[in-house]
């Protein structure tokens, strides 16, 4: 069953804004406006992997993008290099956050003629935009709420284990994972992976679904609990998960057993190690996680929150969601309520 559009809805205006990465490849921004203009800043929505822009536009009543608008928010959602939008690449977060996290903030201050923009970051969206701010690349954001994961990824012994022991294996015959193989697997890889999260999760009957738990994190389900998605949410998540590359994942997991994100291609304008330089950012952080998430554990925004509090007390903030993960804390029937009105609270916050 496909959700009505709400009446509000179809009064908005959507732009889709193209911008190049410093490397070349072409990306976009999607900038959508209520029925009347903005009367704040622009906000800038930044995804996580292996999926795009339209993560935060679940078929539920009011998203993420409506309870900014209502407020007067000025909504831009980034398509980056990791986004199913685009043909599979072997990205990584070096790349995200040397060539396409600065590009959109540029494209989004040019377009809207604004000198300071605020942002919404989640997961690897978060990490590698992370890495921008500290590096120094987008002085131009001020506020950034940053959901599950940033500097400091954390998780369970099980999660590490997948990626220390199976990732090897996938690699010599594929060079992607991608959930939606549950739905179509058109390769050898495909239905091994397939087959082995039919065996092993039994939580629901969606293949998508299991396939996302499997591939992100190490629960049943791992990135949100079932009881705070809506159904045509489930369902409508089956299309909205795609290829992930294995390098992004050999990354990741080389950050995870140093404790905190290093680079990994040599870039001189980031850092090796991110904990050991001093970050070139004043953006004032805050900090979101649910209690249950299964992906990354709660410890990594709390050993984030620690580190950036050490430098500059009384100035960032965490929040620790009960009831929620990691990606329901969009997703969620009940999102609008329980997680938007302290993400709100926290970018009408002035930096003092
Ligand atoms: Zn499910």
């Amino acid at each position: 069953m496909v959700a009505e559009v709400p009446a509000f809805k179809h009064k908005y205006t959507e732009r889709v804004i193209p911008f190049t990465a410093g490397d070349g490849m072409a990306l976009n921004l999607i900038n959508v406006q209520g029925e009347k203009p903005p009367s704040k800043c622009p906000v800038l929505l930044v995804h996580g992997a292996g999926v795009r822009a339209n993560i935060f536009r679940a078929p539920v009543e009011v998203t993420i993008v409506d309870a900014l608008i209502a407020q007067g928010y000025d909504v831009w959602l980034e398509n980056w290099r990791a986004s199913i939008d685009f043909a599979p690449n072997l990205w990584t977060l070096d790349q995200a956050a040397l060539y396409d996290h600065p590009q959109a903030v540029k494209t989004v201050i040019a377009e809207t003629g604004v000198s300071e923009i605020k942002a919404i970051i989640h997961c690897q969206g978060s990490t590698s935009f992370t890495m921008s701010a500290m590096a120094g690349l987008i002085p131009e954001v001020t506020t950034i709420v940053s959901n599950a994961v940033s500097l400091h990824p954390v998780v369970s012994k099980w999660s590490l284990f997948k990626l220390t022991y199976l990732l090897p294996l996938v690699k010599v015959m594929s060079q992607y994972l991608n959930p939606h193989w549950g739905v179509q697997a058109p390769t050898l890889i495909a239905k091994i992976i397939t087959l082995l999260v039919n065996l092993t999760h039994h939580e629901c009957n969606n293949a998508v679904c299991k396939q996302v738990s499997f591939t992100y994190g190490s629960g049943f389900p791992a990135l949100w609990s079932h009881e705070n998605l809506n159904e045509e949410t489930h369902e409508w998540l089956k299309e909205e998960f795609a290829a992930v590359p294995l390098c992004f994942f050999e990354q990741i997991t080389r950050c995870i057993n140093v404790g905190n994100l290093v680079s990994v291609q040599g870039f001189k304008e980031l850092p090796d190690d991110f904990v050991q330089a001093t970050p070139k950012t004043d953006a004032r952080f805050a900090f979101f996680t649910g209690a249950n998430n299964l992906c990354f554990l709660p410890q990594s925004q709390l050993n984030t929150y620690e580190y950036f509090s050490a430098l500059r007390q009384n100035y960032h903030t965490l929040h620790i969601l009960p009831d929620y993960g990691h990606l329901d804390v969009f997703m969620g029937k009940n999102a609008a309520q329980d997680t938007f009105p302290l993400i709100i609270q926290e970018l009408e916050k002035t930096n003092t």
